[in-house]
Formats: C-alpha cells, structure tokens, sequence
C-alpha cells in the first residue's frame, strides 16, 4: 500500500492517504506531547515502539471480538488502518484513581475503584479537553444514542480482557482512553492504545511505566514503554 498525500499532523502521529479511500496509514512519530500539547520533546524509539505495541494490542482485542480499524503493520513506525469518521469524543476507564480525577474531586492518587468509573471527554486541545456527558454528545451532534451505548459497551469489553492481560504480566492497568470512529455504518475502535495513553503500574513495586514518567519528569520514558511491552511479549 503506497503512502500518498499527508492529510493531518497530530500531536504524535501523521496521517497519510494511501491508494485506496477507504484505508489510511497512521505514521507514529517520537514526538511525545503533555498537558494538551504545552510540554513536547522527540524521544528516539518512541514511534516504533507504540507503533509495534499498538498493533499487538489491537490484534489481541479483535480475537476478544472488539472490532478495530487496525488492517497490518507496514513497518517499525507505519500502520494500515481503516478510515474512520472519528467521534470527537475520548472514553476513559479508570480503574485506580490518578491524573485529572485526583485534581477534579481531592482524591489521593492509587485507590482502587469498584466498580470502574467511565468517564467522557471533548477532544479539543485549546479547550484543555473538557468533560462532557452523554447529553452534551447528544445535544451537539457528535455521536447518536446508540453510537454512545456502543463506545460505553467496548470500552467496558475492552477493560475487561486488558485488565486481565496486564495483570497476568505483573502489571496495573490503572486507567486509559480510548477512541472511536465509523466506518460504513459500523462503530469500530480508532485511534491507538499505547504508553502514551495508558496509565500502568508494575504490580509489586507499583512503579510507573507509561506516560506520567513524561509528564512528571521521571526519566526512563522509552526505556519504561519498552518494558512494558516485553512484560506482554510485545517485543
Ligand atoms: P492528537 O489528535 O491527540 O494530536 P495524534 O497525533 O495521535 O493525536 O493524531 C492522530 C489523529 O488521527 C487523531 O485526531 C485521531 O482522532 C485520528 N485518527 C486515529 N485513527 C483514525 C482513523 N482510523 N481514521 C481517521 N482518523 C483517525
Ligand atoms: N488520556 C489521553 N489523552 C488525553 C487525555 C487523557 O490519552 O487527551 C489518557 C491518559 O493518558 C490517562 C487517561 O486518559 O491514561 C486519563 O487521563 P486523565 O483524565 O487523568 O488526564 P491527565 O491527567 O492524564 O491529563
């Protein structure tokens, strides 16, 4: 599949038309960005390996029977995915208390929540992206009823087989996002899941490996996704 014209730079990927309108590639930059693109920095690898973790994960969440726009890798930092009309809209899972929950509601961070909380999240950057609720989504016509039903159902599908993927390689799946998009009159899962959009704890020393060691300068940011990664058998 030929990589054609560049469509958009996001924060860390590029996208690219390729010779069939129905599929895009999704090229993963090292471009690391925080606190809605205010802190960026370039770390070498970083691109390859979120590309190679993401196509791992969404292979392991069709066999769970999540339907995902991810077609193939095409090399260490492309991707061949379906084109999707994206819902403007995140869906986070949050299984242990941390990030903008702690802040919003006075929580110490590492509790355990039971059940896991869902929450719903504008994706606008200069808005800081605010939360939103289902009669918001629907009021302004970024995704139907059903469409919201089916984020909240796979989001949840999505929970339970990574919760149990993570902590059968010793590790805390605490929180993430995901992302959601149509393609033909289906809603599939877009985007990536990856470090950079994850929150993981190592399940004895409850160190973190993802994307907080960026935002809160811990050092170790490619090193730590790496580990991951070979935890699951990624790499
Ligand atoms: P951001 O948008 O947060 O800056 P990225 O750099 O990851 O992040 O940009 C990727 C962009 O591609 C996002 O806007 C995302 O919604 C969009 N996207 C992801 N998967 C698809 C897809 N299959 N079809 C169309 N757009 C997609
Ligand atoms: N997240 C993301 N992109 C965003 C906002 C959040 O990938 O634009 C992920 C984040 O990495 C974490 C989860 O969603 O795993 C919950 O994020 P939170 O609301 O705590 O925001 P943060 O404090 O991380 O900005």
């Amino acid at each position: 599949m030929d990589k054609g014209t560049l469509i958009t730079t996001g924060k860390a990927k590029s996208l690219y038309e390729t010779n069939d309108s129905d599929y895009l590639i999704l090229h993963y930059r090292d471009d690391t960005s925080a606190f809605d693109g205010k802190k960026v920095e370039s770390l070498e690898g970083k691109g390859s390996i979120n590309n190679r973790f993401n196509a791992f994960i969404m292979e392991f969440l069709e066999k769970e029977g999540i339907p995902t726009h991810f077609e193939r890798l095409l090399s260490n930092t492309d991707s061949l995915v379906k084109k999707l009309e994206m819902v403007p809209v995140e869906c986070v899972i949050r299984n242990v208390t941390a990030g903008s929950i702690c802040k919003r509601l006075g929580l110490e961070e590492g509790k355990d929540l039971d059940p896991s909380t869902f929450e719903f999240f504008y994706k606008d950057d200069e808005l800081g992206d605010p939360m939103i609720n289902d009669y918001h989504i629907r009021s302004f016509g970024w995704a139907t009823q059903d469409q919201i039903d089916k984020m909240q159902e796979l989001t949840f599908a999505v929970n339970r087989s990574l919760q149990k993927l993570f902590s059968d390689s010793g590790m805390i799946l605490v929180d993430y996002k995901l992302e959601f998009g149509s393609y033909k009159g289906d809603l599939l899962l877009g985007d990536e899941f990856t470090p950079d959009g994850c929150r993981v704890w190592d399940s004895e020393t409850r160190e973190k490996l993802d994307k907080d060691r960026f935002r809160q300068n811990l050092g170790d940011v490619v090193e730590s996704y790496e580990i991951i990664a070979k935890k699951l058998g990624v790499i």
